[in-house]
């Protein structure tokens, strides 16, 4: 059944360069050879690097003849390194990425000979058809037509192994009206509304020479390896992604030997071509390791500019996908492929970087930098109490529903852990204490103190959504499946609109005579009361903190279902409009989208469950039910008692009862699901009726699955997938 034996017997290899005295090449020989970066490429001369720049930092248009100096520079470098396509790649509203391959060939009309070309006008824009992808209320509004436009601040890339590569140019969709297809453009608009306020914010404290603030993110990215041979045999797991039945296998994580433990060596060989391949893409993979739950596993890269954190963190999950499939496994991205251990998730790591080396969530080393430190990290826990209701949506997703508030992960409700040193010093601030004894001592010498304030005096909290990790805010309920982009673009608009507040407020205090510091710390005090409900350090598993929360007034969105309304409350999202992050229209293609999808899979999770009971596990148990009448009958024609296959038999039976009505239940619900409900009642009547009844469905094959001898078992088991890599 297992390939395993085959790719031990490949010997585990795959190629990796080494220089003419034969030793191995370092990882900064060949890091990012197969990247096409502006600011770096030997073949873009310095003059046309700086005009570039302008043109980025200016957000104007690129020219055609600076387009064609690049178009001709990427083509050569391409062409030389085995490039036969290119293709315009893209985020559609899909949550994974597109492209449409194009061969470098052109003819030259003059002799009649092909030729390759690039021209500058295929660079800069593309236009697939905007209709075959999702566009939710698009479906009135815009026009078929859509276009691909070069995100000029994103290395290019090759993608392909052997012979004929492809060149990706990074790119935005948009509509023929401008109105964004995707989650890259806003991730832009974003970055450049929250980069203005930052610069303005610094600028205020006396940081005069910022040029550029940047928001950097570094993402690390949770995943599962099963055997690929064990893969095709469950249709679930192809169709969606996650075990739709299962029966725990007897050991699975409660010994919590699989965190950080020693790698097997079949996973070592597959991590290391990965490492390779997103070395060679420039992609600064760092950490790997094992993850808590068997078969489960984590990569985390170096942080770097939000955007392009963002495409990076799509072409990681290409790359897991691909190289897993060369070494015969099967990678699993779904937040939850297997009921009753941890499901996997996407940590974004955020800060904010300037030009001159300032990370605005690092505590500095002067005191004056300790109250820039405190009122910016009091801004950032503001926007996220504001716009709680919109962080949750996004992160909702049909299948991180399962992880949410499943003890494993955060919950659902939205908090923000800031461990206990700053926490002490925040309540100083909030109620003005500072003049107070033992508050002062903090703050005083806080000052001082806090600026060798060890990193890992935040202790790992593993529990908190939204984490101040020393020098950095950690969003961690962000799902492993999930394009980092959606998250990124509300979180970067949440803390631009309370900055920009922020700002107003120093400007006019420091206009009327307020010393900086002072006015630092008045807004950092109006900021933290207003918001101190959202800061919890406890132990976001519990169910005190749910009741807690609740007393606090913190909105718990517990499903999907529950919270995709707010993307279109317009109380909700006006920060966002009003930044120029997103439109109106847009946030309603976006909640079409979004819930479309949310039912869409779900039904597809329904039917495809529906159908491996009556074509899997229901046959499977008949015919064993039919051994045990066979036994039962010829026990009696010997005068045997066959109390055993009695027994069994009635277990068997009432499972198998179970499996059969509860199917049908679910069967009659969606066939008349559209017709008696609007979209956002159907979406509310599968995440409150329908999930419960197909986890009753669950329950009973899992139950047949420990009745039912291994050999007649139709489908890969628990301990097969998790255990057998
Ligand atoms: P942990 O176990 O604390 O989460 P990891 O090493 O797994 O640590 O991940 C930390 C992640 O945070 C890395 O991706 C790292 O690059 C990123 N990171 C560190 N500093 C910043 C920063 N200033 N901005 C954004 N991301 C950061
Ligand atoms: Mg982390």
């Amino acid at each position: 059944q297992s390939s395993l034996n085959d790719t031990i017997s490949q010997g585990l290899s795959f190629f990796r360069p080494k220089d003419t005295a034969g030793n191995y090449h370092k990882i900064s020989d060949y890091f990012g050879e197969n990247t096409f970066d502006i600011q770096t490429a030997e073949e873009i001369p310095d003059s046309i690097r700086e005009e570039i720049n302008e043109v980025i930092n200016s957000n104007a248009q690129i020219t055609e003849s600076q387009a064609q100096i690049v178009a001709k520079a990427v083509t050569a470098w391409a062409l030389n390194k085995g490039a036969t396509h290119f293709c315009h790649w893209f985020q559609p509203l899909t949550g994974a990425t597109a492209e449409k391959h194009d061969a470098f060939l052109d003819y030259d009309y003059s002799t009649g000979q092909p030729i390759e070309e690039l021209s500058a006008t295929q660079l800069i824009q593309g236009e697939p058809d905007a209709s075959s992808f999702p566009n939710g209320g698009a479906r009135s509004t815009f026009e078929a037509r859509g276009y691909t436009a070069w995100d000029l601040t994103s290395p290019m890339f090759l993608i392909g192994s052997g012979q004929s590569k492809t060149l990706c140019i990074p790119t935005a969709f948009v509509s023929y009206h401008g109105e964004a297809l995707d989650i890259k453009t806003p991730l832009l608009r974003s970055n450049s509304a929250l980069g203005e306020v930052a610069k303005k914010f610094l600028h205020l404290t006396g940081e005069t020479d910022v040029k550029r603030v940047i928001a950097t993110c570094g993402a690390e990215q949770e995943y599962f390896l099963i055997d690929k041979a064990y893969y095709y045999q469950r249709r679930d797991l192809v169709m969606t992604g996650r075990t739709l039945f299962g029966a725990a296998s007897t050991k699975n994580q409660q010994l919590d030997d699989h965190y950080f433990g020693a790698i097997n060596e079949r996973v070592m060989a597959f991590m290391e071509e990965l490492d390779f391949e997103l070395h060679k893409l420039g992609i600064p993979a760092k950490t790997r390791h094992n993850e808590v739950a068997p078969g489960q596993f984590e990569i985390a890269q170096i942080f770097r500019d939000a955007n392009i954190s963002a495409d990076n963190n799509h072409m990681v999950m290409a790359t897991i996908e691909n190289v897993a499939k060369r070494h015969d496994f099967e990678a699993l991205m779904h937040e939850k492929p297997f009921a009753g251990i941890n499901g996997s998730g996407k940590h974004l790591n955020w800060s904010l970087a300037s030009d001159t080396g300032i990370n605005l969530l690092n505590p500095g080393k002067e005191p004056h930098q300790n109250y820039r430190f405190l009122a910016f990290t009091a801004a950032v826990i503001t926007a996220v109490d504001r716009h709680a209701k919109l962080l949750r949506a996004s992160i909702a997703s049909h299948s991180n529903d399962h992880r949410l508030g499943a003890n494993e992960a955060p919950p659902s409700i939205i908090s923000v852990f800031t461990g206990s040193t700053i926490e002490k010093i925040f309540k100083a601030i909030k109620e003005k204490s500072d003049f107070a004894p033992e508050s002062q001592e903090i703050l005083d010498l806080g000052a001082g103190q806090l600026a060798k304030l060890p990193k890992d005096n935040t202790d790992r909290n593993r529990t908190s959504p939204f984490a101040f990790t020393g020098n950095k805010f950690e969003f961690r309920a962000c799902g492993s499946d999930q394009s980092i982009g959606f998250p990124l673009t509300i979180l970067n608009g949440a803390v631009t609109s309370v900055l920009e507040e922020v700002n107003h407020k120093l400007e006019s205090k420091i206009n009327e005579g307020t010393p900086v510091d002072q006015a630092l710390l008045d807004v950092c005090h109006e900021l933290l009361n207003e918001s101190w409900n959202v800061i919890f350090n406890g132990d976001g598993y519990s169910q005190e903190w749910l009741e807690e929360a609740e007393r606090r007034g913190l909105p718990n969105l517990k499903t999907t279902a529950d919270c995709l309304e707010y993307l279109v409350n317009k109380d909700e999202t006006s920060f966002l409009t009003k930044h120029g992050i997103y439109r109106n229209s847009e946030l309603e293609t976006l909640y079409n989208v979004h819930l479309e999808a949310y039912i869409t899979k779900r039904e597809i999770e329904f039917n495809t469950l529906i159908g491996m009971v009556n074509q899997h596990v229901i046959p499977a148990a008949i015919q064993y039910k039919e051994k045990l009448t066979n036994s039962i009958l010829a026990s009696k024609s010997c005068k045997v008692e066959a109390t055993v296959e009695k027994e069994l038999l009635k277990e068997l039976q009432f499972s198998l009862e179970g499996a059969f009505e509860q199917t049908r239940n679910l069967k009659n619900a969606l066939s008349d699901l559209h017709e008696k409900n609007s979209e956002e009642e159907a979406a509310r009547k599968i995440a409150y009726d329908l999930m419960p009844v197909s986890e009753l469905i669950a329950q009973n094959c899992a139950n047949l699955e420990q009745i039912i001898p291994d050999d007649m078992w139709p489908v890969p088991t628990y301990f097969e997938m998790l255990f057998c890599i």
